[in-house]
């Protein structure tokens, strides 16, 4: 467990996948944990980080980021219309993006501001009533929206559910990017992010094996 760790995992899963050194993009997963756990890592130079909350991240970042200016936060969790300003302010990448609604507003506020985040779409492929994201077939229609909208679509996210083997899921969400011409897969957690290397994942997100677990009840 820890950073180093993580690191050395990923290298080895690069390998065997028989994928470039370096191909996987480390998000470490900051939400909630406490801020002496975060400045820890940043002092190893760790500087790719994801966040789930807009005002949590909100309260965070800012300071670290004057400290350490090349920092990247990108958010990884559902987005509220409503914090969408906000977000695209506060990060570098939203991977999100999960409803026309959130689009059209995304898309309104990149052309106030001639800039927006790297975009992600989450896509559903477990079909989970409760979770966000795109369902699989509709997902082809979703992207080209987007682009027509001039949003600059890297790639595709998902969630795998809980309890199940995540591959067929990981290896589901490849299938459909490269059929739409996208090259980020943003895929795999803790507890699974070396299946998610296998299947081509370019983002892990990686929260609890780096920071420990997270306490929600003193968050
Ligand atoms: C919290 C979270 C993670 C990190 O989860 P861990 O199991 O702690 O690695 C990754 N992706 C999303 C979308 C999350 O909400």
């Amino acid at each position: 467990m820890g950073l180093e760790d993580i690191i050395e995992r990923i290298a080895s899963a690069e390998k065997r996948a028989g994928r470039a050194l370096g191909s996987v993009q480390l998000i470490a997963v900051s939400k909630v944990q406490p801020a002496e756990r975060v400045e820890a890592v940043l002092a190893q130079g760790h500087r790719l980080f994801g966040e789930n909350y807009v005002q949590e991240a909100q309260g965070k970042w800012p300071s670290w980021r004057e400290t350490y200016p090349d920092v990247r936060v990108e958010m990884i969790g559902p987005l509220q219309s409503n914090k969408a300003k906000l977000a695209v302010e506060l990060f570098e990448a939203i991977h999100s993006v999960d409803r026309m609604s959130l689009a059209k507003k995304l898309a309104h506020l990149a052309q106030e501001r001639g800039e927006t985040p790297d975009l992600f779409v989450q896509v559903n492929t477990g079909r989970e009533p409760q979770k966000a994201g795109i369902l699989p077939e509709d997902l082809d229609a979703f992207v080209k929206e987007l682009i027509a909208m001039d949003l600059p679509v890297q790639g595709l996210m998902c969630i795998p559910p809980e309890g199940a083997p995540a591959r067929p899921h990981f290896d589901a969400l490849a299938e459909m990017a490269g059929r739409n011409g996208l090259w980020g897969l943003s895929m795999g957690m803790s507890s699974d992010f070396e299946d998610a290397i296998a299947a081509g994942a370019t983002h892990v997100r990686v929260g609890s094996a780096i920071f420990g677990a997270r306490d929600y009840a003193k968050a």
